[in-house]
């Protein structure tokens, strides 16, 4: 599983910072691509990376502010010419419908794959066997959700030894056991799949969030997350700004994942009046909270590997 961000500004483009945007890729899990808000130009932002916009196989939008979702038409469309034919699931709150079936009307944007929009309410927005997708609404100027990602226990290693002990040949057998099926030999003898494989292996979990203050449900979003994923608009000393517009300082994000007991924090949606010389404070004043914070610029990739955050180099 990595993260890549493609937009992690506030509000506005910046020339160091696109509106938001980030790719969960589970390429290494199957799923392809879920990309969580499509601020605009995202699609020109992906131009930049080695990701295929055809593998965007879900897009989760957190709220209906521009800077989230403005960067949508163009990106469906777009997924259309480069050979995307399959299925596109997309989830937001009420509204994204009515607001993309128009302007996909209106400018005779026609998709050659099918489209499904899914106005979301809080609770299990989508499951299957693999993953359990869980949205609750925070504290925005407009309704505004949070994802939570949780990635269901995986089947334990198969223990090669164990299962060639047991007398099964090479080939189609090995991998029905490994898949948690118990197997009969040709010569009438079954066996177990839990005798010939590890402890299943548990899956992770990421948070997240669109805008939004300090809320209960962000550290509900959050509990014990391998990776939160928190707007930081503001720093310490404009906090005042942050609760009247409904964000949070790089503080608010710390303090959401130390309660949360989050494994670590990623830090976006950072106002252009940050410079680059101001990172520096701001990773000060959320580490002083929160030790392991990241504070993402965009492309910045991170991977989670063997219960760590590691990040990657472009
Ligand atoms: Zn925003
Ligand atoms: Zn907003």
């Amino acid at each position: 599983m990595e993260l890549q961000f493609l937009g992690t500004g506030a509000g506005m483009p910046s020339k160091m910072r696109n509106t938001s945007a980030v790719v969960l890729n589970l390429s290494a899990e199957g799923e392809g691509y879920w990309l969580f808000d499509c601020g605009e130009a995202t699609q020109h932002q992906i131009l930049h990376t080695s990701l295929k916009p055809r593998k965007i196989a879900k897009i989760f939008i957190t709220h209906l502010h521009g800077d989230h979702i403005f960067g949508l038409p163009g990106l469906i469309g777009s997924r259309s010419f480069l050979g995307g034919d399959d299925l596109l699931d997309i989830y937001g709150p009420y509204g994204l419908r009515e607001w993309l079936e128009t302007t996909l009307r209106i400018t005779q944007t026609h998709l050659n794959y099918t489209l499904r929009v899914h106005e979301i309410e809080d609770g299990v927005v989508f499951e299957d066997e693999n993953f359990r997708i869980i949205a609750q609404s925070l504290r925005h100027v407009i309704p505004c959700y949070g994802y939570r990602i949780e990635q269901k226990p995986l089947p334990g290693k198969l223990l090669i030894e164990k299962a060639v002990e047991a007398g099964v040949p090479k080939g189609p057998l090995l991998k029905r056991l490994k898949d948690g099926e118990d197997v009969t030999l040709d010569d009438g003898r079954m066996v177990i799949s839990k005798d010939v494989t590890g402890a299943p292996q548990v899956g992770f979990t990421v948070t997240i969030l669109g805008d939004t203050s300090y809320c209960d449900s962000a550290v509900a979003l959050a509990s014990e997350a391998d990776i939160l994923v928190h707007e930081a608009t503001f720093d310490m000393e404009t906090g005042n700004l942050a609760a009247e517009y409904g964000h949070s300082t790089i503080g608010d994000a710390a303090s959401v994942a130390k309660e949360a007991r989050a494994k670590a924090l990623i830090a976006n949606h950072i106002s252009a009046r940050f410079m680059p010389s101001d990172l520096a404070k701001l990773q000060a004043q959320g580490e002083a909270i929160f030790p392991t914070l990241h504070i993402a610029e965009d492309f910045a990739r991170f991977e989670w590997k063997d219960g760590e955050i590691i990040r990657l180099e472009n």
